[in-house]
């Protein structure tokens, strides 16, 4: 294979959606994927869904990957916030946030992984400058002053002006490049299934804020929705080891009978809960996108919509830097990626970890704050519109492909 502009490590959603992104800017980029590349094999490797915000959305769209996504996505109208994390005498405090309040469509769309997969493997095997090398993994990736070079495990040889590490929290390519990462744990492991219910979720996604760990429910199109179930590490295992019966008769008693009777409990997967932060997210012909760079606990739908601007500013950034005549994989760019990034991740991952830890909280002032900030967002409409503002955009500059089209307040492409 000739000499790439870009080699993407890792065929996550993440790496997918650079690949695509690259490729549809003009770049000769490949993306090695260990996963195998039949569309079949996508539900048995990935059986979360992402509740996937307007501007991942408009991302998708800009890219022609979200009219094959939109059949299996679900509208995200209104979220309710129910902090079960009290006292046992206190009453359940709850928060809603409409959509409608902002003016525009839905906060955004609930999508299968499986489905994403598919979608962007699609629209990949379209675009004649990028592809997609499944079934391989990158085993040793060197950044020379003038081109980095890929060992693949099928003995091959790639090299690129820029390595992009898209491969998840154990990134090799961010050890090869010797960018350190701080990591921690939280004691509690995040279960993700689907399941069927009796009655109509109307569009509302609910999180209810419990002190073992959220439990979350989110629409998938139909009388379905997909579950985030959080819980401590021994009781998770429990949850875990449960047979059917049982766990559905668990899962029914957490909704709290929102959505009727629960009639069908999907496959069950299991994640550790953690956080994690690259102290650099570039380097010499090295940039690190996805949780490659950061991570979250499942909490509020930040991960891949992080992972989803980081792409998006990449984009961007080589795109400017190609214009203008310059080496796409030097320090002097990369630093550019970087810079826009930072804010918007630290500001993030701070606030899921402290939101976390104080939901997960027994100290009487920290219940008592929570409980107050709650209520005083609940009641507050300009401060619930200004968190709805701000949950929904990166801070600092939007990057273009993440913005409303011209005359439109949110950049839905598809109301429905
Ligand atoms: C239960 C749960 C629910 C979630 N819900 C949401 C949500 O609603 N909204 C949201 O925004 N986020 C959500 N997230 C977070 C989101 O799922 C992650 O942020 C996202 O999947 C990370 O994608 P990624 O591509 O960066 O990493 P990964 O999915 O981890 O992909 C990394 C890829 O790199 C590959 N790789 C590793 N080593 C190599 C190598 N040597 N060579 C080649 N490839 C390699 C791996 O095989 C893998 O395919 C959720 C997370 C969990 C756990």
């Amino acid at each position: 294979m000739a000499d790439l502009d870009v080699l993407i490590i890792g065929g996550g959603i993440t790496g997918l959606t650079q690949t695509v992104a690259l490729a549809d800017a003009g770049f000769a980029v490949a993306c090695v994927d260990p996963q195998p590349a039949e569309p079949a094999a996508a539900e048995t490797l990935d059986g979360r869904t992402t509740a996937l915000l307007q501007g991942s959305v408009t991302l998708l769209d800009r890219l022609g990957v979200w009219d094959h996504v939109r059949p299996a996505a679900a509208a995200l109208r209104v979220m309710r916030i129910v902090d079960e994390s009290g006292r046992p005498r206190d009453r359940p405090l709850t928060a809603r946030f409409d959509s409608r309040d902002l003016g525009g469509g839905p906060f955004g769309y609930n999508v299968p992984n499986a489905a994403l997969r598919r979608a962007l493997l699609a629209r990949l095997h379209t675009m004649a400058n990028g592809q997609h090398l499944a079934g391989r993994s990158a085993e040793a990736i060197r950044f020379d002053a003038r081109r980095s070079a890929v060992d693949l495990s099928d003995g091959t040889t790639l090299t690129a002006h820029l390595i992009v590490g898209a491969d998840g929290k154990h990134s090799p390519t961010r050890e090869s490049a010797g960018l350190s990462a701080r990591r921690w744990g939280y004691g509690q492991t995040a279960m993700a299934f689907s399941i069927a219910h009796t009655r109509p979720h109307d569009n509302v996604s609910v999180e209810f804020h419990r002190s073992s760990g959220p439990f979350v429910l989110v629409p998938l199109p139909g009388n379905e929705s997909s579950v985030v179930w959080v819980e401590r590490d021994r009781a998770a295992s429990r949850f875990l080891e449960m047979d059917d019966a049982a766990f559905r008769r668990a899962v029914q008693a957490r909704t709290r009978g929102v959505v009727g009777t629960v009639s069908a409990v999907g496959r069950r997967w299991n994640y550790p809960a953690m956080s994690l932060l690259a102290e650099r997210y570039a380097g010499h012909r090295v940039a690190l996108v996805g949780e490659a760079a950061h991570a979250t606990p499942p909490i509020g739908a930040q991960g891949l919509n992080l992972g989803m601007t980081d792409v998006a500013v990449l984009t961007e950034t080589l795109v400017d830097a190609r214009a203008s005549g310059m080496d796409i994989g030097t320090e002097a760019v990369l630093r550019g990626y970087e810079r826009a990034r930072r804010t918007d991740v630290l500001a993030r991952v701070a606030a899921i970890d402290g939101l976390n830890w104080a939901v997960m909280s027994k100290l009487p002032p920290v219940q008592v704050l929570r409980h107050l900030g709650l209520s005083v967002v609940d009641r507050v409409g300009r401060v619930k519109t200004e968190l709805m503002r701000r949950g929904m955009a990166p801070l600092g500059a939007r990057p273009a492909l993440m913005a409303p089209a011209p005359g439109t307040s949110d950049g839905s492409p598809t109301e429905s």
